[in-house]
This record gives structure tokens, C-alpha cells and sequence, in this order.
């Protein structure tokens, strides 16, 4: 008999109080959100604190996003199955080991970080929950990841001072970018672009606090 107390009970009680917030909305969401063990990207002491809706401290001065702003994304992403995704930002891998499982075994997350020492623990991580859909590159992702390009779909983690064009040309027709735009260290504002042909929409979503992208096109 499971405990009350372990993490797969931890991880159902913070899943359903995010839909009860209506922050998650939809099936794929919150499957995806179940299916990934948060502990499992996280350092020994603070695996206790997996389950608590906050960023935590995943060394080299970086956080991982706290579950209520990756389940936002993963809703506002609105992504489909056989995607192929960037995310700038992998931090501990576990945002994009959410996103690769709403795009599911046919799409793929290509995952870019600058800091060697976090590319090499995500990666670690990824690993270990057996994902394979998802490779992380270490590299200055202020550039996007053209090597890859077209994405359907891309998402900072981290906060840029605007999108640059040349990250904007790595969408596909029809793709969406989600940007987290605003100042270091400041809030910040998470952005919806949708790419219409030489059209761009752009929807303001919600105010959000992330750490800076820093880079050749980032602070
Ligand atoms: N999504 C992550 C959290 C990312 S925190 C998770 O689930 O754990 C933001 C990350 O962006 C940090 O790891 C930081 O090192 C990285 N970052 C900052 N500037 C970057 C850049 N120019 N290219 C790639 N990664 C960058």
C-alpha cells in the first residue's frame, strides 16, 4: 500500500489544485503534468520540496520554474502530437521533459542552454525518466537554434529583452513562440506570437518573473 505521503500522492494533490485554479484547462496538460516526476530533476535535499508549487534552486544561480508557470506555458504553447519544439533555457530538463510528452513519441523538444554544468544534469535527468524525444544542445540560445529550424514551436524559460528576428525566422508558417519579454530582473511579461504567414500576431498574456537570457541577443 502507497503512503499518502509519496510523491506520486504529492504529485496528484498539486495537479488537481492547479485545475481547480483553472490553470490547468486541458486533458493533454494535465496527463503530461502527472506523468513527469518533478523529484527527479531536482538535487537530493530539496527533493522533499518537489511537489510545492515554487521555483527552486537548481544550482549555478538558476531556478526550475515553479509547476502553476509550466503548466501556463504548457497550455498557451497549445501544442500538437509530432511537434518538433524549442525551448532556450533547459535548466534541469524538467519544463521540457512536460513539453515532450504533449507532443508525444513522433515530435521532438530540442532544448538549448548555455550554463555547461546545467546542459549536463539536464540531460542526466532526461535520461533517467527514460524520455527520448528530447536533446538538449549547450550553447548560447540568445541565437535560437537554427541548425534544427524550422520549429513549430519555441519557448524561452528565461527573460529577453525582445525577440530578435533572427530567432523569429526559425518559426515555421503557422508556428508559435512564446516569449517571456521584459527587463532583468524585473517582471516580466509572457508573450504569445503567432506566425501568419509575413504576419506576426502578438498576445500579451500573463506578468511573470524569470531569471535573464544572457547572451549575444540577450542582457
Ligand atoms: N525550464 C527550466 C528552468 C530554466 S531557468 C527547468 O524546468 O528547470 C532558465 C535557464 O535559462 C537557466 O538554466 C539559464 O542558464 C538559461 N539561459 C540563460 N540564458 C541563456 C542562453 N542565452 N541560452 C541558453 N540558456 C540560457
Amino acid at each position: 500500500m502507497r503512503s499518502l505521503g509519496s510523491d506520486e500522492a504529492k504529485r496528484a494533490r498539486l495537479v488537481n489544485d492547479l485545475k481547480e485554479e483553472g490553470i490547468i484547462r486541458s486533458r493533454k496538460v494535465k496527463d503530461a503534468m502527472l506523468a513527469v516526476n518533478r523529484e527527479l530533476f531536482m538535487d537530493i535535499p530539496l527533493k522533499t520540496c518537489a511537489y510545492l508549487d515554487r521555483p527552486l534552486p537548481i544550482g549555478s544561480g538558476q531556478t526550475i520554474s515553479a509547476p502553476h508557470m509550466v503548466a501556463i506555458m504548457a497550455e498557451e504553447l497549445l501544442c500538437k502530437e509530432g511537434n518538433r519544439v524549442l525551448e532556450i533555457g533547459s535548466g534541469s530538463g524538467y519544463h521540457a521533459a512536460v513539453v515532450s510528452h504533449l507532443v508525444g513519441p513522433e515530435g521532438h523538444v530540442y532544448s538549448i542552454e548555455r550554463v555547461h554544468e546545467l546542459a549536463m544534469c539536464a540531460e542526466r535527468n532526461i535520461d533517467e525518466a527514460g524520455i527520448g524525444n528530447i536533446t538538449i544542445i549547450e550553447g548560447d540560445g540568445s541565437l535560437g537554434y537554427p541548425e534544427k529550424a524550422p520549429y513549430d514551436r519555441i519557448y524561452y524559460t528565461c527573460a529577453a529583452p525582445e525577440i530578435p528576428d533572427r530567432v523569429m525566422d526559425q518559426l515555421a508558417d503557422g508556428g508559435i513562440l512564446l516569449g517571456v519579454v521584459g527587463p532583468s530582473g524585473g517582471v516580466q511579461r509572457l508573450i504569445r506570437y503567432t506566425k501568419e504567414g509575413e504576419r506576426v500576431k502578438e498576445e500579451r498574456l500573463t506578468r511573470c518573473v524569470f531569471v535573464p537570457l544572457i547572451g549575444e541577443l540577450g542582457y
